[in-house]
């Protein structure tokens, strides 16, 4: 008994854990990845041979928020803070924000929606540059933003349920439905990137559309939970070789057919838009010719600086900041 006690416990810590990543390691992981099959040709010379690369790190953010205190805000907005639907008391202009705001403040309530512009700049510098490893690392990092951005709680102050009794829904959404569902029902292949006339705009839009879904995010777990007894809403399942307590399959099939598949809809918008910017970065560097650079590997320097990163994630005991 004692022993079992021991592994649900320490399945438990591992599943606490698992909860604490946006979209879940998993999600971002096949968002880059996917993302890459929308690219021009010119494109997918560079981008095809280092896939692995982009889907292993399309959660760098997240475990670098272990190590940089300043890392956490990146990654939502509690846009809620800001008034109502559609928000308009909030400048989107970032020194406009910062006058009315103060840079304190809009840090406190989380800035993903600038931080994507400010790394699609990063991205381009990088083309224009031709430089392998930052161009590699600022997509594969630009991606994790972008699809943070369309998640409907990164953009609520409720990002985890936490004020209407419903904790763990975080985690729910964009790890246990996806890892559960995505494999066998969602379509990833999603015509073509597109260039983005206005990045800024672009962004902002997709974050009103998640702050608005956020409360239908919410309610129709509430809801469902009410056709769920206890035990039939959570179970002991097996997840990676072990058996830990999460949300039941049924309970999560349900929830997936109810909210109309919006978890697969937020990841192929995702997928397109992650494309997008990458495509509006090289267009924007002027589309330098990447054949020179598609047969390139990290030196050991780089290589090292990953490897850090990675590192301080496996010793890091807890997240900087807020935890979802
Ligand atoms: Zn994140």
């Amino acid at each position: 008994m004692k022993k079992i006690i021991g592994v649900i416990f320490t399945t438990f810590l591992m599943f606490s854990i698992n909860q604490a990543f946006c979209w879940g390691f998993y999600a971002h992981g096949k968002i880059n990845y996917y993302a890459v099959f929308l690219l021009p040709p010119e494109m997918m010379i560079l981008y095809k041979p280092n896939i692995s690369f982009l889907e292993e790190h399309a959660t760098d953010p997240d475990k670098r928020r272990y190590a940089v205190p300043d890392e956490g805000p990146r990654h939502y907005i509690d846009i809620d803070y800001y008034g109502t639907y559609p928000y308009t008391l909030l400048p989107r202009n970032w020194k406009e924000a910062v006058e009315k705001y103060s840079e304190d403040s809009l840090l406190l309530h989380g800035i993903v929606p600038w931080h994507v512009q400010k790394m699609l700049y990063r991205l381009t510098d990088a083309f224009v540059k031709k430089d392998f490893a930052m161009i590699m690392k600022n997509s594969a990092e630009i991606g994790h933003y972008i699809a943070d951005a369309h998640v409907p709680l990164h953009a609520s102050s409720n990002h985890n349920g936490q004020l209407t009794n419903q904790k763990g829904i975080h985690g729910f959404w964009e790890s246990r439905v996806p890892e559960l569902i995505a494999e066998k029902e969602f379509d990833f292949f999603i015509g073509k990137a597109n260039y983005i006339n206005n990045p800024g705009n672009f962004i902002w839009a997709r974050v009103l559309e998640s702050a608005y879904a956020a409360d239908s995010v919410l309610l129709i777990e509430r809801e469902l939970t009410q056709d769920f007894a206890d035990d039939k809403k959570y179970a002991f399942e097996e997840r990676n070789g072990l058996v830990i307590k999460q949300y039941s399959s049924a309970f999560t099939i349900a929830y997936n057919k109810k909210v109309d598949n919006m978890v697969e809809k937020r990841m192929r918008q995702s997928i397109y838009a992650i494309a997008s910017f990458w495509y509006t970065a090289w267009v924007n560097a002027g589309q330098p010719d990447l054949k020179s650079l598609a047969n390139k590997k990290m030196t050991d320097e780089e290589s090292l600086q990953f490897e850090q990163l990675n590192q301080s994630w496996k010793t890091g005991s807890r997240m900087i900041g807020r935890e979802e």
